[in-house]
């Protein structure tokens, strides 16, 4: 089944006189289990529709259904429970509270939805052991790298159990061996637990672990690739 949908969703914006359409009329389905990698150059308008894919932007024009429900038929307070039940997202800067722990900085999203309960907070220690950082529980982000960070930042976004994980750049202050060990985690994440992953990355390389890449140009998609042989193709193209 489709965890997410979009149909026809477009993006304008109005600057001074001109309209700028920055997403236009991209239609994606992504199942559970799923992991897309969107890719394009700078201004193809992959931020924009992550961020309408997040809830986070209204679209212009077109659908966006995610477990059967469109976004476009909530309330806005409406929109803001189920984005925070149903997605899970990380940005480029980690955007960790610094003046909590790591595993402060996890256990914050279960208590925004008000599930901190004994077995929750333990699932954020699990996790965060998973993710390589047991060792790190109690420092603060500023005392990690930026890999550690963005690591905690992945905790993060999954540990409430969203049905979707969306990520802009999330290897972008990473050097390779880095981004590399962040987006394999993830990767294995989102297999594991059969969520529905979409990920912009402008790193070629990173493709290799994702099982769809959808290209864009001028807010369009302009070429999907599917088959692991193209999607590996592309990412050696990087190398
Ligand atoms: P990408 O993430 O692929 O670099 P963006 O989604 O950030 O692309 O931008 C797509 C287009 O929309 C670009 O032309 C950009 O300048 C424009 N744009 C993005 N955000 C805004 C905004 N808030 N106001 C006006 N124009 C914007
Ligand atoms: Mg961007």
């Amino acid at each position: 089944m489709n965890i997410l949908e979009t149909c026809m969703v477009s993006k304008t914006y109005q600057v001074q006189n001109s309209t700028i359409k920055a997403v236009d009329e991209v239609s994606l389905s992504i199942k559970a289990g799923e992991f897309v990698a969107l890719v394009g150059p700078s201004g193809s308008g992959k931020t924009t529709m992550l961020a309408m894919l997040a809830g986070l932007l209204t679209p212009s024009g077109g659908s966006i259904v995610i477990n059967g429900q469109p976004l476009e038929r909530m309330s806005d307070s409406q929109r803001t429970r189920f984005r925070r039940q149903n997605i899970g997202f990380t940005f480029q800067s980690s955007n960790l509270v610094p003046y909590l722990s790591v595993l402060e900085n996890v256990e914050l999203m279960l208590k925004v939805n008000g599930r901190d309960g004994r077995q929750e907070r333990q699932q954020a220690r699990d996790l965060l052991v998973k993710l390589g950082l047991g060792d790190r529980l109690n420092s603060k982000p500023s005392q990690l790298s930026g890999g550690q960070q963005q690591r905690v930042a992945i905790a993060r976004s999954i540990i409430h159990n969203p049905d979707i994980v969306l990520a802009d750049e999330p290897t972008a202050s990473l050097d390779t061996e880095r981004a590399i060990q962040v987006v394999s985690v993830f990767a294995e994440l989102i297999h594991a637990r059969r969520l529905a992953g979409v990920m912009v990355t402008h790193d070629l390389r990173m493709c290799r672990y994702v099982d769809r890449v959808i290209q864009m140009q001028d807010g369009r998609i302009r070429q999907v690739l599917s088959s692991r042989a193209e999607i590996d193709a592309l990412a050696a193209t990087a190398d």
